[in-house]
C-alpha cells in the first residue's frame, strides 16, 4: 500500500539485509523510484537489445492474447501492444500500474491493468491466456518457496491448454558461484544509473540502484539459480522449458546476465 509516508523514501528500517518477504515489493517501488525507473530502462535503448526476441518467441506460436503480470511501468505490455497482441497488464504494484499508463496513454494505447498479485492471480484475473509474460528479472521478489509455488500455480492456471509461460532472471548462479566485483556492475540501458549488489547470500541479493543526481534506491531479491527455477516450473507441472541466455537462440559459452525461460503448459 502506497501512503504518503512512503511516496519518496524506501524504509528497510535498521537492519537492511534481514528484510526478506514477499510483500517487501510494493514498499520497494516508492512514487518517486518509479517515477525514475524508466531512466533505469531506458526504452529505446532495451529495444534495441532485446530486438523482437519476445515477439518472434510469440509469434512462432501463433500467441494473440498475452497476459503481462509484471507490468512494471509498461515496457513490454506496450511492444506487444504495437505489434498486434492483445494484452492484458497486471502488476501487484498501484504505483507500477498508474505509470503504465501514463506511458502507454502517452503513445497512443488504453492500458487493460489489473492489479493483482501473483499469489492470488486468479481471484483477479478472469480469462485464460495464450501466453503469461514474467520479464525484467520480477519472478526474484518472492521470498519464500511456497510463494514461488503458488505464483507459478497461478500461472499455469491462467493459460490455456498449449500456453507458454517466459519468465526470466538474473544470473544469479554467476553471482553466488564467483562472489561480486566491479565486473558486476550492471550500467542498465539508461547512462545515468549504476547498478550493483551491495549484499549477496544464499538468501538474499541486495542491489543499489544509484542515479546521477546521487538518488539511491535498493531492491532486495531473492538469489534464484537457474536450475532451481526450472525445477519448480516443472514441478507445478510445465511439460517443456527451453532457456535462453541473454536473447540468444543458445545459451553463451561465457556467462551470459539473464537467462531467459520459456515454459510450455502441455
Ligand atoms: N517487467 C517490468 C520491466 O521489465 O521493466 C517491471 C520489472 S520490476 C523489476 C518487477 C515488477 O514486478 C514490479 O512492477 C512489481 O510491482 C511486480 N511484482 C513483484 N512482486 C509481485 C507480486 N507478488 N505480485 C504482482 N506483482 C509483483
Amino acid at each position: 500500500m502506497v501512503t504518503s509516508s512512503n511516496k519518496t523514501k524506501q524504509n528497510y528500517g535498521p537492519d537492511p539485509v534481514s528484510v526478506r518477504a514477499t510483500d517487501q515489493y510494493r514498499a520497494e517501488y516508492v512514487h518517486a523510484f518509479v517515477q525514475k525507473w524508466d531512466s533505469l530502462i531506458d526504452w529505446d535503448a532495451r529495444i534495441e537489445s532485446e530486438g523482437s526476441f519476445f515477439i518472434d518467441k510469440l509469434r512462432e506460436r501463433g500467441t494473440r492474447q498475452v497476459l503481462d503480470v509484471a507490468t512494471g511501468t509498461g515496457f513490454h505490455s506496450v511492444r506487444l501492444l504495437e505489434a498486434g497482441f492483445e494484452v492484458v497488464s497486471a502488476d501487484g504494484s498501484a504505483e507500477m500500474l498508474a505509470r503504465a499508463f501514463s506511458n502507454a496513454r502517452s503513445r497512443g494505447h488504453l492500458l487493460r491493468t489489473v492489479q493483482a498479485d501473483w499469489r492470488w492471480l486468479n481471484r483477479d484475473v478472469h480469462q485464460k491466456f495464450d501466453a503469461i509474460i514474467c520479464l525484467g528479472n520480477s519472478f526474484t521478489h518472492l521470498f519464500s518457496e511456497n510463494d514461488r509455488r503458488k505464483a507459478l500455480a497461478e500461472f499455469y492456471a491462467a493459460l490455456r491448454h498449449n500456453g507458454i509461460l517466459v519468465l526470466d532472471q538474473r544470473n544469479y548462479d554467476a553471482l553466488l558461484d564467483h562472489g561480486f566485483s566491479s565486473k558486476h556492475i550492471y550500467y542498465y540501458c539508461g547512462n545515468d544509473v549504476s547498478v550493483k549488489p551491495v549484499h549477496v547470500d544464499d538468501g538474499l541479493a541486495r542491489f543499489e540502484y544509484r542515479f546521477s543526481d546521487n538518488d539511491v534506491y535498493h531492491l532486495n531479491m531473492f538469489p534464484l539459480r537457474n536450475s532451481y527455477t526450472t525445477r519448480l516450473m516443472r514441478e507445478v507441472g510445465f511439460q517443456r522449458i527451453e532457456t535462453f541466455g541473454d536473447f540468444q537462440e543458445t545459451r553463451r559459452e561465457n556467462d551470459p546476465d539473464f537467462f531467459v525461460h520459456i515454459a510450455e503448459k502441455a
